[in-house]
This record gives structure tokens, C-alpha cells and sequence, in this order.
């Protein structure tokens, strides 16, 4: 059994006292590997050091939707250079949310950055990890124009079945992390048994978002696979299969090795 963290935040304040029991306890959750996201130029920086240093994470590098400023070549540079290491995979995590920023200038910038991150991602070769939260009809229009030959996943994916429909006709792989294994979740469950298996990856986006039983406690990779049980459950899977295919996708799209 092989699991994939395929989406986290590790390399912050939260795991400052326990990073490697943390990390010990992932490997005892079968979680052989872990996906780590910048969601600043700080952070990048710090999950690119942390990437070299453990040998099961891997990680993207780019700028989140809520820390918008104005990014210049510098930072596109920045970026591109962290990519020549190879456990900097993917540019991410980026995107728009439209939840945090009301200000339409903002907003404005928020688009901006992200398709200048597409377009950096598109240049690189590589896959984006995309947040959409309460933006999914400007989401929409920019994949289907500047990000149409850009590849990836969204993320903890929220919109309904006919967005879900329209970006895997698209190639996107979607997101399925912990609130999908709260009591008050309809909609997501219903569409993640419409999900065809092989554009699935399971993520915990720790430290937030933990899955039952630990939800309003700090999220860690291990609970990957409590949200993996629960989706292989709610799809009427076999978790083996579950587990086996999803990881073969995060593999996939990440160009993960399969040796660990
Ligand atoms: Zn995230």
C-alpha cells in the first residue's frame, strides 16, 4: 500500500516542534511521499530547502492568490530557478479567491499573477496545483483560454458537477481533501462518485482542513488516508484500488518516482 500526500503546507510554524515525528508518522499511514506547496516567494524558498532536505517531499513553488502583489521577472526568475532542483516539481499554489478578496483591483491582480504563473508553468514544462474558492466562473474563462495548454489539478475542488464535467473534459485532475468527510457535505460526495478514478488525487492541505475525526485540530499528511477511506467508501471501491490508482495518478502528473 502506497499513499500520496498529493497537497500540504509543511514547512510552516505548525510542525516546528514535531517535523519529524510528523513525517514518521506519515510513513507508518503508508504515505510514501508528500507534495508540498509555496504559497509565497517565503515560503517557496523554504519548501524548496525543505524538499532537499526529506527525502519524501516534494514540492511546488509559486505565489498563493491571497498574497497578491505585483510580481515582476525578478520573481518569475526566482521561480524558474528554484524548478532546476529535481524535487521541485510543479508551480503552486496558485490561482484566484475571491472568499478572501472582495477589492475588484485586487481581484484584477489576483488574475493577473495567476496567468503570468500559468504562462511561467508553461514554459517550464510543468503542472500547476490551482486554488479556486468562490471564483469559479472567471477560473473557468481563464483555462479555457490562456491556461488551455497548461496541465494540473484543482484543488480541493468546490464547484458543482457541470465544472467538474467541463475541466475533466479539459485534462484537469481534481482535489479531494478532509471536508468531504464532514456530516454536512452533499454536493461534493455526489460528485466524487461521478469522478472517473483516474483524475482523482487525495490531498490534505495541512495543517488546515483535517478529516473526521480531526476536524478543528491541525491537519498532517498521515490523515491522508482517512480521506482516501472515506472517498474509496463512498465510491463502493475496494481502498487497495483506491489507493493503488490515485497514487499512479499523482505519479503521473507530477512525474513522481515510483521508487522510494
Ligand atoms: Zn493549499
Amino acid at each position: 500500500m502506497e499513499l500520496i500526500d498529493t497537497h500540504a503546507h509543511i514547512d510552516g510554524e505548525a510542525y516546528a516542534e514535531d517535523r519529524s515525528e510528523m513525517l514518521v508518522r506519515a510513513k507508518q499511514a503508508d504515505v510514501v511521499q508528500i507534495i508540498n506547496f509555496g504559497d509565497s516567494m517565503e515560503s517557496s524558498a523554504r519548501s524548496a530547502a525543505l524538499a532537499e532536505s526529506e527525502p519524501m517531499v516534494f514540492t511546488g513553488v509559486g505565489v498563493h492568490p491571497e498574497e497578491v502583489f505585483k510580481m515582476t521577472d525578478a520573481d518569475d526568475e526566482q521561480l524558474a530557478a528554484w524548478t532546476k532542483s529535481p524535487k521541485v516539481i510543479a508551480i503552486g499554489e496558485i490561482g484566484l479567491d475571491y472568499y478572501w478578496e472582495k477589492d475588484q483591483e485586487k481581484r484584477a491582480l489576483q488574475r493577473e499573477m495567476f496567468i503570468r504563473q500559468l504562462s511561467l508553468a508553461r514554459e517550464l514544462d510543468l503542472p500547476v496545483c490551482i486554488h479556486d474558492r468562490e471564483a469559479h466562473g472567471d477560473m473557468m474563462s481563464i483555462l479555457k483560454t490562456e491556461g488551455r495548454k497548461n496541465r494540473g489539478v484543482i484543488h480541493c475542488f468546490s464547484g458543482s458537477w457541470e465544472m467538474a464535467a467541463e475541466l475533466l473534459k479539459l485534462g484537469w485532475y481534481l482535489g479531494i481533501d478532509g471536508p468531504i468527510t464532514y456530516k454536512n457535505a452533499v454536493k461534493a460526495p455526489e460528485i466524487l462518485r461521478k469522478l472517473p478514478l483516474e483524475r482523482i488525487l487525495v490531498e490534505t492541505d495541512s495543517p488546515y482542513l483535517s478529516p473526521q475525526p480531526y476536524r478543528g485540530k491541525r491537519n498532517e499528511p498521515a490523515y491522508v488516508r482517512t480521506t482516501a477511506e472515506f472517498a474509496a467508501s463512498v465510491r463502493g471501491e475496494a481502498f487497495e484500488e483506491f489507493a493503488l490508482q490515485t497514487t499512479k495518478n499523482a505519479r503521473e502528473l507530477y512525474s513522481l518516482p515510483s521508487k522510494v
